[in-house]
């Protein structure tokens, strides 16, 4: 049975809230189908109140040194640090995911806090110099404003860290809005910073996408929208950034190709795919979810693929460590993937359904082959634990399909040949490439998408510089 904790708060102005009106929202456990706790709805009038509260607290915090920014995102990841255990039991409860996983997630969140306190104290620019005879020009960083920060439910703390560690560290001030089916780490982190950074700094609401989400879109007095979303969301919130002119940061959705030339590790590839492809039950943005294999080697691949995925143990975390795969986050995703499964005219090797008495939004982990280019299956993200395997007839052939989706955001070559590996690094429009590895990503280096995936970067300087506005000074002197 699990405990319905109801005390849960918004951050709006430094003090932790209810909403407004004392709306509520019950949240699941995926995994069983059960309330594990009761959160604050906000509505319009919250939105309100915290980008108040938000620009309120700008011109203070505009005077605020790096160095002072930094020491208070280093004493929040410290925070964070220090909870990891209560973080991650939360996180793996309210996700449905092993808690070793919520776990890895929470010290990412710890490393990347800390790598944008120290990125905030060495912003770089170009030298300032006479241009112009005459005129000394130089250039400020300064930060965009007030910044609405929208993430998504899949790493629901992690998506949270990655947007608000670059942004104050450049000294905005936010109203970040976590996914309405997973609030509950975030709040968490609500409870820390409420302490910690001055009010109005750092406000927390929880909500949906249609009442919360869009209001902080539209709100007039936000100055930048920063989301991690599906590419449907990111569509939306940019025609409404657009109609404001607003500055805009987007990560959106992934379709990874994983391409697998006749000289790859075959069983580092079954190794990999078996882990990336089901990661988080396949809600991945950037999930090796994509197999495409030479002719050659596609026969062998199945044979060591097929039994490696039957292997995923599956089930509800909590119940059983070993678990390897929890659900998928809701009922309405678990639809979802199911769709795909039945609209596809492929072959499932392996899983591609689940007993409809299973408590929880469980899918079995599934290997789809005989898929075309042009399939539903193949183009679009189905955001769970489903990987198509194509068979290609040629290194031309391969790239093409890899590029031939409307996403761009990660993509995985395996190889032994170090110009075969270089020459494709070059001709893929993605975001990030792997060779002969899928997914390992660090603080240090950018993480965004090419074409429909997105614009802007998390992770890296790259992130920091999304998060402030040039600025050039130009001053007479003679
Ligand atoms: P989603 O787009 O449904 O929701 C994301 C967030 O946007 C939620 O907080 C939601 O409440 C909010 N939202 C929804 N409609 C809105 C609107 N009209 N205006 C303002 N806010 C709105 O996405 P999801 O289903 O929560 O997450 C899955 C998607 O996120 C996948 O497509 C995945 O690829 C993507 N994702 C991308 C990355 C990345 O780094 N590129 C990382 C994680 C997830």
């Amino acid at each position: 049975m699990n405990d319905v904790r109801e005390d849960w708060r918004n951050l709006v102005g430094g003090k932790l809230v209810d909403a407004v009106d004392g709306g509520t929202r019950e949240i699941l456990s995926p995994a069983t189908e059960q309330p594990i706790a009761r959160v604050p709805e906000a509505t319009e009038e919250d939105v309100e109140r915290s980008v108040a509260a938000a620009t309120a607290a700008l011109p203070e915090w505009l005077d605020t040194t790096p160095a002072e920014r930094a020491d208070l995102l280093l004493r929040l990841a410290a925070l964070v640090e220090d909870n990891t255990d209560a973080l991650a039991r939360t996180e793996a409860r309210n996700a449905g995911k092993p808690f070793q996983m919520a776990t890895d997630e929470m010290q990412i969140c710890v490393d990347n806090l800390r790598f944008f306190a120290g990125a905030a104290r060495v912003l770089e620019g170009k030298a300032a110099g006479e241009y112009l005879r005459g005129y000394t020009s130089m250039l400020r960083r300064e930060p965009v404003g007030v910044v609405a920060q929208i993430v998504p439910w899949n790493y629901p703390l992690m998506m949270a860290v990655w947007k608000i560690g670059p942004a104050i560290a450049a000294g905005n001030t936010v109203v970040l809005k976590p996914a309405e089916q997973t609030p509950l780490t975030a709040l968490m982190l609500a409870e820390f910073a409420g302490d910690l950074f001055p009010s109005g700094v750092l406000n927390v609401i929880t909500g949906d996408g249609a009442t919360t989400g869009r209001a902080l879109v539209r709100h007039p007095r936000v100055d930048m929208i920063a989301l991690t979303g599906g590419v449907d969301t990111g569509r939306e919130v940019a025609a409404e950034a657009g109609r404001a002119l607003k500055r805009l940061h987007l990560e959106l959705g992934g379709k990874a190709p994983v391409v697998v030339f006749d000289d790859a590790d075959l069983d580092a590839v079954a190794e990999t795919v078996r882990l990336m492809g089901y990661w988080n039950s396949g809600q991945e943005c950037g999930a090796a979810c994509r197999v495409i294999a030479a002719e050659r080697v596609y026969d062998a691949l199945l044979d060591k693929l097929t039994p490696a995925v039957a292997s995923i143990k599956w089930g509800d975390p909590e119940a059983d460590g070993d678990i390897e795969m929890g659900p998928v986050i809701s009922r309405e995703q678990q639809e979802r993937v199911f769709g795909f499964l039945e609209r596809s005219t492929g072959t499932v090797l392996v899983g591609g359904n689940v007993d409809a008495t299973t408590k929880g939004f469980f899918v079995e982990p599934t290997v789809l082959v005989d898929v075309q280019q042009s399939d539903e299956v193949v183009q679009r993200e189905v955001f769970g634990p489903v990987v198509t395997v194509q068979s290609c007839g040629s290194d031309a052939e391969a790239l093409a399909w890899a590029n031939d989706v409307e996403y761009g955001l990660a993509a995985s070559v395996w190889t032994r040949d170090v110009a075969r590996a270089h020459d494709v690094i070059r001709r893929l429009r993605f975001g990030t490439v792997w060779i002969n590895d899928h997914l390992p990503f660090v603080s240090e280096m950018p993480w965004g998408g090419f074409k429909q995936s997105g614009h802007g970067h998390d992770l890296s300087a790259y992130a920091l510089e999304d998060y402030t506005q040039i600025k050039h000074a130009m001053i007479k002197f003679a």
